[in-house]
């Protein structure tokens, strides 16, 4: 696929119609205090404020489809009665859907919107920044302006730290 696309080096004229649309865009506007956010989320694991965004969360999973560092995918198999045939597929999934956790033989290690939610937060922010040191979110604000919910990481973590 890589093969067939042709691209060539941004002009002059490319660079500025590209500032141009960062002006007009809404997106890397919204302002998030992460300082000793890892620690924060240490302290703050078993916070009622997970229930509530939990509560509010509908397990869509729209806002893995639109983050640009979401990378969970899911694998599916398939095989045919007759053994002779079988289908692996793998697909982008979200750790927001209620079955991201479920596991052969039926049970679902995170049953509750909040936990899923929760977690959600914690491979982006606590996880990811202990094992690559910066956060698995690059703050574009996809995700808040795409859910349904209206839940938005800079409210989410405001909330956790106790400012809202
Ligand atoms: S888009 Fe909103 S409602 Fe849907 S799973 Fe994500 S946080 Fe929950
Ligand atoms: S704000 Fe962060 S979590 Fe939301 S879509 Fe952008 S990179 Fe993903």
């Amino acid at each position: 696929m890589l093969s067939q696309i042709s691209c060539k080096e941004p002009s002059a004229k490319d660079h500025t119609l590209y500032k141009q649309s960062r002006k007009k865009s809404k997106l890397y506007t919204a302002k998030v205090d992460t300082s000793d956010l890892t620690k924060i989320l240490d302290l703050e694991f078993e916070s009622s404020a997970w229930d509530y965004w939990g509560e509010r969360c509908l397990s869509c999973g729209t806002c893995a489809n639109v983050c640009p560092t979401c990378y969970c995918y899911g694998v599916e198999e398939q095989v045919n009665l007759d053994l002779r045939q079988a289908d692996k597929t793998k697909s982008l999934h979200s750790c927001n859907l209620i079955d991201f956790a479920k596991v052969a033989g039926g049970h679902n290690f995170r049953p509750a919107s909040a936990s899923r939610l929760k977690y959600r937060y914690y491979h982006k922010h606590r996880g990811f920044v202990e094992a690559f040191e910066e956060a698995l979110c690059v703050g574009c604000g996809r995700c808040g302006a795409a859910c349904l919910a209206e839940i938005t990481p800079p409210e989410v973590i405001a909330s956790v730290r106790g400012k809202e």
